[in-house]
């Protein structure tokens, strides 16, 4: 009952905070749901994943489809991650907003460059991010450029509104600023280390923390860790060893502990993305949560 009440409440709040014209915006990720979040306070925002799930392998249900026929814009990351579940679900909304093409569809791939277009050369084995890594959330100066970019198109699809964009944007980016400076601060003790992977989700935090990731896990992008894959590592990584063993939320650790247990490394289990329920709400709450975590490893 108290539940009820409580959502009847929450109901009457929405109602009154939200005004008719509010942007309907479908982020495909929950880190462009927390970003839309920041610079479109009014907006009636939904994201299509949680960071318990595997972003690449998402199922077109009929729940996502509703959303996205209802979207006027689409906030995605783009690149590799469009290519296995947006095209049904645009096909099967059938909403002219938010088409290839059409300004309501927002790629942050679009607005910033990729690194990693190497694993190109691995088409067929696993899933690739033949478009470079698409998992660019994690770099601060790439959210700050793909923060601006989101913000010009709120304007433009919804210019009546556009004072209040604006504001929320500038609010926004002098945090980030002043964020970013602490964040190279912190990061100033993991300089040069090395860490062990188990996927690409964390390059562009890594590369920009300039911390070293010497291996993966993974034998080729998206491929599954072997035995024999874990067993070459072990003996490369016994002379020289990282910070920590890297793995997802939604990964498993077996593969982890594994190598780790024979390594005498920790392993860091590290949220991809934000994560409401466990306090990780936003993307500065992530980079936060991220860097304290492999500060940690070292202690
Ligand atoms: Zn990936």
């Amino acid at each position: 009952m108290r539940t009820v009440s409580k959502l009847l409440g929450l109901a009457c709040v929405w109602l009154v905070t939200q005004p008719a014209s509010a942007l309907n915006i479908f982020a495909c990720e929950p880190e462009w749901a927390a970003l839309a979040r920041a610079l479109a306070p009014q907006a009636d925002i939904y994201s299509a994943t949680h960071v318990y799930q595997d972003p690449h392998y998402i199922e077109a249900r009929p729940s996502l489809i509703a959303r996205l026929r209802r979207a006027d814009i689409a906030f995605c990351s783009g690149a590799a991650l469009k290519e296995g579940w947006l095209p049904a679900l645009q096909q099967r909304a059938a909403n002219p907003a938010v088409r290839e093409g059409a300004p309501g569809m927002f790629y942050a791939a679009d607005v910033v460059s990729t690194i990693e277009k190497h694993h190109e050369a691995l088409v067929g084995r696993g899933h690739v991010h033949a478009e470079g890594n698409p998992h660019l959330h994690l770099d601060p100066d790439r959210v700050q450029t793909i923060a601006r970019h989101f913000s010009q198109r709120l304007m433009q699809l919804d210019p009546e509104q556009a004072p209040q964009y604006r504001q929320a944007f500038q609010v926004w980016q002098k945090h980030w600023k002043q964020k970013r400076l602490q964040w190279k601060q912190q990061a100033l003790a993991l300089s040069g280390k090395s860490v062990v992977v188990q996927h690409s989700t964390f390059s562009y935090l890594l590369r920009w923390l300039k911390l070293k990731p010497v291996a993966d896990l993974e034998p080729a992008p998206g491929v599954s860790p072997t035995l024999s894959h874990l067993d070459t590592l072990t003996k490369s990584l016994e002379t020289e060893k990282p910070l920590a063993i890297v793995h997802n939320w939604y990964q498993s650790d077996n593969s982890a502990r594994w190598l780790a247990k024979r390594i005498s490394v920790p392993v860091l289990a590290l949220p991809s993305t934000v994560s409401e329920k466990d306090g990780i709400s936003t993307l500065d709450q992530l980079f936060d949560h991220l860097i304290a975590e492999l500060r940690s490893a070292q202690l």
